[in-house]
């Protein structure tokens, strides 16, 4: 619970909030960016001082191995503090544009200034790497943050908030633990920005309460990315690709193919290929093993359970209860109007799904919310860029799984019901930051025809200047 006083849990106070506001008008100083550089060196060396504890904070949480772990939430923040280190100068720069003209010679500059004090708000799949990498580029342009983590994933949200408090002072970086209703109160301040990462239903909420107070957000959602698999492009390759990104994290990721929909005339070929490369990835007993991860609560896991239910089993099923575990499973010949059709799986189940003509899958599929990503495995060029055209989606990967989204050089976000607003890289830097115009008048004396009382002939004058005057 948040009181006047606080934060209780967290001993967070509304002097932390001030200093926040502070920061707000000190830092939009474009001189600090070595001051800014040195933080996030301070973010890294938190990572990596603190890699063993972390990783094991991961595994507590959701069983991730540590090789996954390191991968995908590691590795990938240290690439965008390596990033933002090397772009920050030359991003940083105001892009001067001058102005010739009779009725206003100016100098004019666009500078990037930071918002002030940023909410983050961040899920439970990814707990390390989604509370962190908006950080990355919130920090780089010169804001402060405060990140609420998931209460799912206690072990790392718990760890995070320990080793901020020791490398970070409170006004740059704050860890706020707690449920939901320490993040209903946290939307009660009065914050100049919201980064939220979540399901759609709570992000309908984050995006009233930021309207409520005219705060700007970027919600980054979830959705059912659907994976198309035509008849060109069935290889070993290409299974291997679809079931690592299905199946890592349990599932658990947001940009995970959702469904796979395959030309009928390799379904069959295409469902033993996947099973031989389960059995390859995970063995014959998967859930003997201690990194097959887990569903966070039991909600999560029943829900999962019971999209089992909703089509017959192909390979997998069984089931760990009192671990919340559920083994790579298969899942063919769905059940007509099942929700496993149009709601988000985020688990390790893998519906497989034969068509037999692309424009009508590609109709059907339009139906759905628009995803976060859009996969395409083929060797024709023209179902690939079909496809594309036709549906929206805030990716399209095509041959690929999950790649897209670790690169910091490409945007990542959503469109539509996926959410909106991008950031990684260059994009973090453009979201965290507000574009000023800074105007300077160069001319000495006043056109007085600019001005009023106006005569019958100025009209005319006007529309006659009007390319030297403006
Ligand atoms: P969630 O929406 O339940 O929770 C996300 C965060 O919101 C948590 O910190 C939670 O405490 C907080 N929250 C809960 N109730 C709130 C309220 N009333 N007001 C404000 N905050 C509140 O999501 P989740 O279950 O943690 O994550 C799974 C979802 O996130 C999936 O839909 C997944 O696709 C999506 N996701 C999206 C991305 C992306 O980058 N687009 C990444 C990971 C996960």
């Amino acid at each position: 619970m948040i009181t006047k006083a606080g934060v209780s849990d967290n001993k967070i106070n509304w002097s932390i909030i001030q200093q926040h506001q502070k920061r707000r008008v000190a830092d939009s100083d474009h001189s600090k960016t070595t001051e800014r550089k040195q933080l996030l060196e301070l973010l890294r060396m938190l990572l990596t001082e603190n890699e063993s504890e972390l990783l094991a904070a991961l595994h507590k949480d959701l069983g991730k191995s540590a090789e996954e772990a390191y991968a995908s939430e590691l590795a990938v923040l240290l690439q965008e503090i390596d990033f933002m280190k090397r772009h920050l100068n030359n991003w940083q720069q105001p892009k001067k544009k001058h102005q010739i003209k009779l009725g206003s010679m100016s100098k004019t500059t666009v500078e990037h200034h930071p918002y002030g004090s940023i909410l983050v708000i961040s899920p439970w799949n990814y707990p390390l790497q989604l509370a962190l990498m908006p950080v990355i580029g919130a920090l780089a342009v010169g804001n402060s943050c405060f990140i609420k983590p998931s209460e799912f994933a206690p072990e790392t949200a718990k760890l995070l908030a320990k080793l901020i408090e020791t490398y970070f002072s409170p006004d740059v970086l704050v860890v706020v633990n707690g449920d939901s209703s320490v993040a209903t109160e946290l939307l009660e301040l009065p914050w100049d920005f919201i980064f939220f990462t979540g399901s759609k239903k709570v992000g309908t909420i984050v995006h009233r309460a930021a309207a409520n107070k005219q705060i700007p957000v970027v919600l980054e959602l979830g959705g059912k990315n659907p994976c198309i698999v035509d008849e060109t492009n069935l290889t070993k390759a290409v299974v291997q690709r679809i079931i690592w990104g299905k199946f890592l994290n349990a599932g658990q990721s947001c940009i995970a193919p959702d469904t796979i929909y395959v030309h009928q005339t390799i379904y069959l070929q295409f469902l033993q290929m996947a099973v031989e490369q389960i059995k390859l990835f995970y063995g014959l007993h998967p859930l003997e093993k201690a990194t097959i991860g887990r569903m966070p609560y039991e909600k999560q896991y029943e829900k999962i359970v019971d999209f089992l239910k909703q089509g017959s089993i192909y390979y997998g099923g069984n089931v760990d209860a009192e671990q919340k575990r559920i083994e790579p499973t298969i899942l063919i010949d769905i059940t007509a109007r099942s929700p496993i059709l149009y709601e988000e799986i985020f688990g390790p189940i893998l519906p497989v799904i034969p068509y037999t003509n692309l424009s009508k899958l590609v109709n059907e599929l339009k139906r759905l919310d628009d995803p976060l990503v859009t996969y395409v495995f083929s060797k024709n060029k023209k179902n690939g860029e079909y496809i594309k055209d036709k549906l929206r989606s805030g990716a399209f990967s095509l041959n690929q799984v999950i790649l897209h989204a670790i690169s910091s050089d490409s945007s990542f976000g959503g469109v539509g019901a996926s959410g909106f607003g991008r950031y990684h890289g260059s994009a973090s830097l453009d979201v965290f930051s507000y574009e000023r115009t800074v105007y300077t008048n160069l001319l000495p004396f006043n056109i007085q025809k600019q001005y009023p009382p106006y005569q019958s002939n100025d009209l005319n004058l006007l529309r006659k200047w009007r390319r030297w005057l403006f």
